[in-house]
């Protein structure tokens, strides 16, 4: 830089620092400037030779960044320094925390300390990264609300100056933006602040769409002045009559919201009907502010019908953020919806500025009302932990990713991934609370395992010793975690089946005079159409393959030519000892099902996409030809999905041995004490039934009960209704 240029520069600096002590929205005392003053001097120092991205000085951004903070938001003197150092300690190895403190006392140095560890959270962009980020910075509100303040104005400046960025640091910093920062804006009253970041967030986040929606709003500018022209004709004068003193504006709606509408409402945005409101801010004094909004609101329904479900009281009772407004909904000209917004000058720069501007109005001392503003949003938020439900209401996370929060029955916030189920918040607080898992309860209600879970459920998961994961789990649970844990119990669960099969199969051979080696366990993995050892004895644990089965395969082994094919194609096959021993799940997918209900129906397999065995699917109906199959990832399989929505069938492949069925046991006898305790003990410890369900009655002695059990194959339920029947005092066992 040549002389002349870094004049030009220090100029530029002292004319942006004397704006700032300008535009302060708080009158600053003689002190207020020297602390200011010191501050910059600092910054000025400690940021001396460094440049932003841009090329300019990086002294512009703390500079800018304390604009904000003294003008938009309104904060103190101490804020403002707070500000100008906030990147100081970060930035600058020579600079302390101990430093900051000697300097400019405690409360500067705890903000800028605060700031700096904010600073020093992880930067992974990883959803539950963030989360913790968030929570993280919730906690230093404990230490000084100004803080998180100070960071979302460091935030806003960093998002408006984000030019000349990399694309992907650009879209990394803009999704958390939108992620952390604006729904915090807003919860702190930060409206027009929150309106901008979410603007800017979209704009890097979603480009196209951005300056689409930009270009059309200015296109439709001239259309939307008329129309306010057109309303503001019909109350001015009922409104001058009154004698008040009065401006109608017309306010676009953000970017930002109107993209959420277009989506929520699935419209163009020619569609969005609502795109600006009406707001109509009145003079007053304090004493008539409420009999003024009440009078206004008259005079515009005199002329515009409202929409009863439509009003909004805010000035009987503020909005915990301290925003303060009457909102009514009329059909305003050419028969739309029109939103109107009553406001006094206060409540409008209380709407502007939060509570800095609230406790301008109330008290003369700006200071004891900032602190009293502090401690009051402290409050808000450290009573919105233990009301964990409003907590996220209020914050709205869920209009900003596709995480999902939902908390546990103490009101510990989890985030998962929307589409969790019950199953994978259990698996999310520990692998024993998943694995043992029998049933939840969402908002104290009872609920099937496989319910979506929504954000601000609050979920209690049921434990029981007896309860294992099963197959259908691997159907409910999203996340990976639970499913990795599912599927190792799965098999862990299947290599016992099959150790207890191995030895069952040993017996049940030798009765038929069948030695069991290594031949006759490739002679029966082919004769079965198995693929592994495993699937054989598991099957044989479980039942599936039964004595008939094992006869058949006796007999068809000593019929001899059956037996010369059979070796041949063993000798092809050659199982190797090692395969033998493998303890992999392998499935035989050899059926399709569909719909909850895992129906059997007809069906076709789409040309398009030949789907085989295993593949994810779906059915969709179609109007001559009944279900047709495609595969997931079918090029065809979007449009489908997304134009024939309820033509689509869930549709998996099962293996078809592994099916399970509900049937019905009742059963009589004589009422006698430690009967139904018997009964429950048998089918709990019988490792392949579930109960469903069981009631049970007693009248004059006489029990009677019914039991709905799941079960794999009917020998298993005989099994069952074998040992109930031993049961003391049992009479009757039968299926229904
Ligand atoms: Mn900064």
């Amino acid at each position: 830089m040549t002389e002349v240029e870094i004049e030009k520069e220090n100029a530029a600096i002292a004319k942006a620092y004397k704006e700032l002590l300008k535009v302060s929205y708080q009158t600053l005392t003689t002190e207020d400037k020297k602390l200011i003053r010191h501050a910059f001097d600092v910054a000025v120092e400690a940021h001396n030779g460094q440049r932003r991205k841009s090329g300019e000085a990086y002294i512009f951004h703390p500079i800018a960044v304390a604009k904000i903070v003294a003008q938009e938001i309104g904060l103190d003197a101490t804020s403002i320094a707070a500000a100008l150092l906030h990147d100081v300690v970060e930035d600058n190895e020579n600079y302390t925390k101990e430093d900051i403190e000697r300097m400019f006392g405690d409360t500067v140095a705890r903000i800028v300390d605060g700031l700096t560890k904010i600073s020093s959270l992880s930067k992974e962009t990883d959803v539950s990264t963030q989360a913790e980020n968030f929570r993280k910075m919730l906690l230093t509100l404990n230490d000084d609300v100004r803080v998180i303040i100070i960071k979302i104005a460091d935030r806003l400046h960093n998002m408006q100056t984000m030019d000349s960025m990399r694309t992907d640091k650009q879209e990394k910093i803009a999704s958390e933006t939108l992620y952390i920062y604006a729904p915090l804006a807003h919860r702190i009253g930060l409206y027009n602040i929150k309106t901008e970041l979410e603007d800017l967030g979209l704009k890097y986040t979603e480009p196209e769409v951005y300056h689409d929606i930009l270009h059309k709003i200015k296109e439709s500018k001239e259309e939307q002045d008329a129309y306010i022209k057109a309303f503001s004709k019909v109350v001015v004068d009922a409104l001058d009559n009154e004698g008040l003193n009065y401006e109608i504006k017309g306010r676009p709606k953000s970017i930002f919201s109107i993209r959420r509408k277009m989506i929520k409402q699935g419209v163009s945005f020619e569609e969005v009907y609502d795109k600006f409101a009406v707001r109509i801010i009145y003079k007053s004094d304090l004493a008539n502010e409420k009999f003024l909004a009440w009078k206004i609101y008259s005079i515009v329904t005199d002329h515009f019908t409202p929409n009863p479900t439509r009003l909004r009281d805010w000035i009987s009772s503020p909005k915990s953020t301290g925003y303060e407004a009457l909102h009514i909904t009329v059909m305003g000209p050419k028969g739309r919806w029109v939103e109107v917004q009553i406001r006094s000058e206060r409540m409008n720069e209380i709407a502007e500025k939060g509570y800095a501007a609230h406790y301008k109005y109330k008290h003369g001392n700006a200071e004891d009302a900032l602190d009293t503003w502090i401690d009051k949003l402290q409050e808000a938020l450290e009573s919105n932990e233990t009301n964990a439900v409003d907590f996220v209401e209020q914050f709205k996370l869920n209009l900003y990713s596709k995480e999902i929060y939902v908390f546990s029955p103490k009101g510990d916030l989890k985030s998962l991934p929307k589409g969790a189920s019950p199953l994978d918040f259990a698996f999310s607080i520990h692998t024993e609370v998943g694995m043992k898992t029998r049933g939840a309860k969402v908002n104290g209600k009872l609920v099937p395992l496989s319910q979506e879970l929504k954000s601000g459920d609050q979920v209690e998961i049921l434990t029981s010793e007896n309860a294992k994961p099963n197959a259908n789990w691997l159907d409910y649970a999203t996340t990976a975690r639970a499913r990795s844990k599912i599927k190792s119990s799965l098999r862990e669960e299947k290599k016992r089946i099959g150790e207890d099969g191995k030895e069952i199969l040993r017996r049940k051979l030798k009765q038929l005079k069948i030695h069991l080696d290594e031949k006759t366990i490739n002679d029966m993995v082919v004769y079965f159409k198995l693929k592994t050892s495993l699937d054989l004895f598991y099957r044989v644990g479980v039942g599936t393959i039964d004595n008939t089965m094992l006869k058949e395969f006796a007999a068809s082994r000593s019929n001899a030519l059956m037996s010369f094919i059979k070796n041949k194609i063993t000798r092809r096959q050659n199982i190797s000892k090692e395969e033998l021993d493998r303890e992999e799940v392998t499935s035989k997918y050899d059926m399709l099902v569909f719909g909850k209900e895992e129906e059997k129906l007809d069906y076709k397999l789409a040309s398009c996409c030949n789907p085989i065995p295993g593949d994810p699917v779906f059915g969709f109906l179609t109007i001559n030809e009944g279900i047709k199959v495609h595969k997931k990832n079918c090029p065809n399989a979007l449009s489908l999905q997304s134009n024939y929505a309820y033509r689509i069938m869930l549709a998996k492949w099962i293996d078809s041995s592994q099916q399970e069925f509900s049937a019905i046991i009742t059963l009589s006898g004589i009422d006698n004490i430690g009967l139904v305790n018997d009964i429950t003990r048998i089918i709990s410890s019988n490792m392949h039934v579930n109960m469903k369900s069981l009631s049970f009655d007693s009248d004059d002695g006489i029990f009677s009960g019914k039991i709905n059990v799941i079960v794999k194959n009917n020998s298993m339920l005989k099994k069952l209704i074998d040992n109930l029947k031993k049961i003391n005092g049992i009479d009757k066992v039968s299926r229904v």
